[in-house]
């Protein structure tokens, strides 16, 4: 008796699970993140989305599983990690746009590749990626045109560079674009061009990713060169003519964990320098202790005038008397920026908050809970919650059930 079920028990499960089926031909194991049960299901699925960690396997699968931004990891040896049940909400595009529909977490699935984003996979990785591409595409009936690298959804709100929501937020998974690439991961179709940026909803803010996510389908001599380095051949690090502080630390450059080194010796953080016209060429920028680019949480954060920012207008340019602007004034009060003047504006104190980008969905009542406001996007770490007693939370910190009445809700249209 003992024998037979022995024998029997992995045969039923074979028959049975039809997760063990799918498994056919990839290397996989659940290692669900701590937040996978908190996260709703998606609406609908249309995209997949493709991410280099920039970093290595060990680190990136800890800090994915930690804020479950990610539904799969592909590790260099071709293992595959399941992170957050694919049928549910992973936090791994954050600010995102494609073809004027913005949040794409809401309707993607995220696949985090260990490695670079101009750095060859490992052909364990292509074969493992190839194939489990093979298999969600055929779940979901995705068209290949819709398998993106996150680079090419990624925008940026307004800052000193770039007064417009731009393109070039991040280069990650930016050679998941080259169509040599894309062939051996079995993708044969890309888009052409940037729907966004021909509609003038974002404006191209790097020129090298640009070219490397759109540029010439064959890759001769020239083109394979061009997308293996970047525009300017030097250090990457350091700050040139051609080369800016948010070139190099993009969203970051003013973050009290990026640090200067100038020419003359002095070391700055983001957050102590006031004037970004003056940065002399040689200055060497050094993000973070550890963390590279791609590491920063996908999170949004509120931004704090005199800690993280000396000014609204430093941080948001113009965008800081848009509308989708909203100050947390230390005595309590919201405002959106069209509500101030120039000179009120110029006069914030120190300690005021600012979401970039931003909307009220008004209160959570009795008879209007979160969902109401914002639906699936309710406890993802994008969503703002400003309870009446002046704390403010993400979605992904709050449980649903303990929101105060009276708190205020504010999400990315
Ligand atoms: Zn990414």
């Amino acid at each position: 008796m003992f024998r037979i079920c022995v024998l029997t028990l992995p045969l039923l499960l074979l028959l049975c699970c039809p997760s063990t089926l799918r498994a056919q031909g990839l290397d996989i194991e659940s290692r669900y993140s701590p937040l996978n049960r908190r996260r709703s299901p998606r609406g609908s699925t249309e995209y997949i989305i493709l991410h280099t960690t920039e970093g290595g396997g060990r680190g990136s699968l800890e800090k994915l599983r930690r804020f479950g931004e990610a539904h799969y990891m592909v590790d260099t040896d071709g293992k595959v990690y399941r992170i957050i049940e694919r049928h549910r909400i992973a936090t791994h595009a954050g600010r995102s746009m494609w073809n004027g529909r913005t949040n794409l977490d809401n309707f993607s699935i995220g696949i985090e590749v260990v490695g670079y984003h101009d750095k060859p996979m490992t052909s364990a990785q292509i074969r493992a990626l190839r194939e489990l591409l093979r298999q969600l595409k055929a779940i979901y009936s995705i068209p290949d045109n819709r398998i993106l690298p996150h680079s090419m959804v990624a925008y940026g709100s307004p800052n000193r560079w770039h007064r417009a929501n731009h393109r070039g937020r991040k280069r990650c998974g930016m050679l998941m674009a080259r169509e040599d690439i894309r062939a051996q991961i079995g993708l044969h179709d890309k888009p052409r061009a940037d729907p966004d940026v021909r509609a003038g909803r974002l404006v191209v803010a790097d020129e090298f990713l640009e070219r490397v996510l759109f540029g010439p389908s064959a890759p001769g001599p020239g083109a394979a060169a061009a997308s293996a380095a970047p525009a300017a051949p030097a250090d990457p690090n350091v700050i040139a003519r051609n080369r800016s502080a948010w070139d190099i630390a993009r969203e970051q450059y003013n973050a009290p964990t990026t640090f200067y080194e100038f020419p003359d010796g002095r070391v700055l953080r983001g957050n102590e320098i006031s004037n970004w016209n003056t940065m002399p060429p040689g200055t060497v920028v050094r993000i973070g202790s550890s963390a590279t680019l791609e590491q920063q949480s996908e999170s949004e954060r509120v931004i704090t005038i005199g800690t993280d920012t000396r000014s609204a207008r430093e941080f948001a340019g113009d965008a800081a008397l848009d509308e989708k602007t909203i100050y947390f004034l230390p005595t309590g009060e919201v405002i959106r920026g069209n509500e101030l003047t120039p000179a009120q504006l110029d006069s914030l104190v120190d300690g005021t908050g600012m979401l970039v980008g931003y909307v009220s969905g008004g209160r959570i009542s009795a008879r209007r809970r979160a969902f109401d406001i914002v639906g699936p996007r309710w406890n993802l770490a994008t969503t703002f919650y400003r309870f009446p007693d002046g704390t403010v939370r993400t979605g992904d910190q709050i449980n649903e059930r303990n929101i105060p009445l009276q708190t205020e809700v504010f999400f990315q249209p």
